[in-house]
């Protein structure tokens, strides 16, 4: 299969948006819809993209209050705006244009999310994704860390005839690596290319891959997929050609299946029904800390 092209399995226009909180008005592309199949794209289990939407200035940031999370990693990456941060663990910080927040909750933490404060205040463009990226089990019950991997710390891959970028979140491409530390092999990139550039590539064919045009259009192994579209792709060959018709911004995610049973229950990912009892437990009986609201 190697060389041989993926086939499109499904390009997939935006769901219907809904409201986390009241600061980040999402499309939740899985698991649901098309990807009613919780492990269709492990080991990404969660894609909430916030497509383009203007905030008016507000003095009270906007965002969603204190919720646990246990059994996975939330991986964030900022578009347009400014998100702030605050956990249990005592960490804060602040997710900058094009800045990616790459939070393994792993055994439990309380976790609130706004608008940074002065792009709150002044309003405007906001733009972004939640992943949530699955842990298997041996790593589920691990200790919560943190990566802010800012624009400046990406790997960087030029394509050819100043075609754009590459920007290596996570994984390799062509021989640069991206500044995340992983539990599980994946890839996860910003293609932003130039209009009529092109680029291609390879992932193994038991990865799970797809695509979300963040800003303009491009074609992928031959089929359109405009701006706010996922491409999913099937398993069924490694390659995977783009060609931008716009100037564009691509999400490209492909990882290694995590092939364990999944107990999903709001912001727990769990294994068993039982380890999801014992998360609301742990959560009631304040093992997850304290954050205030
Ligand atoms: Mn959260």
């Amino acid at each position: 299969m190697k060389d041989q092209l993926r086939s499109i399995e499904a390009i997939i226009a935006p769901p219907p948006p809904h409201m986390v909180g009241d600061g980040f008005r999402v499309h939740s592309f899985f698991p649901g819809g098309r990807l009613i199949d919780k492990k269709r794209m492990s080991p990404f289990f969660l894609m909430d993209y916030g497509a383009k939407v203007e905030f008016t200035p507000s003095k009270e940031p906007r965002g969603v209050g204190v919720h646990p999370h246990r059994g996975f990693e939330t991986v964030t990456i900022a578009y347009h705006g400014r998100i702030a941060h605050h956990d249990s663990a005592g960490n804060s910080g602040v997710i900058g244009e094009g800045d990616v927040q790459w939070m393994t909750a792993a055994s439990g933490l309380l976790h609130k999310e706004y608008h940074e404060e002065t792009f709150s205040k002044t309003g405007g463009l906001f733009q972004m994704v939640q992943l949530w990226v699955n842990l298997p089990a041996e790593y589920k019950m691990t200790a919560p860390k943190y990566q802010e991997i800012t624009t400046g710390m990406m790997g960087r891959y030029s394509l050819p005839a100043n075609g754009g970028t590459v920007e290596v979140i996570a994984g390799e491409y062509n021989g640069i690596k991206g500044p995340a530390s992983t539990f599980t092999p994946m890839h996860v990139y910003n293609a932003k290319m130039k209009k009529g550039s092109r680029a291609g590539f390879n992932f193994p064919s038991h990865y799970n891959t797809g695509l979300l045009v963040i800003e303009g259009q491009a074609t992928v192994n031959g089929e359109k997929a405009p701006a706010d579209h996922f491409v999913l792709l099937k398993n069924d060959g490694e390659g995977i050609n783009i060609e931008a018709s716009e100037d564009a911004i691509i999400l490209i995610l492909s990882g290694e299946p995590i092939d364990e049973p999944i107990a999903a229950y709001g912001p727990f990912l769990m294994n068993t029904w039982k380890e999801v009892e014992e998360a609301i437990q742990d959560v009631n009986a304040g093992k997850f800390g304290v954050l205030e609201d």
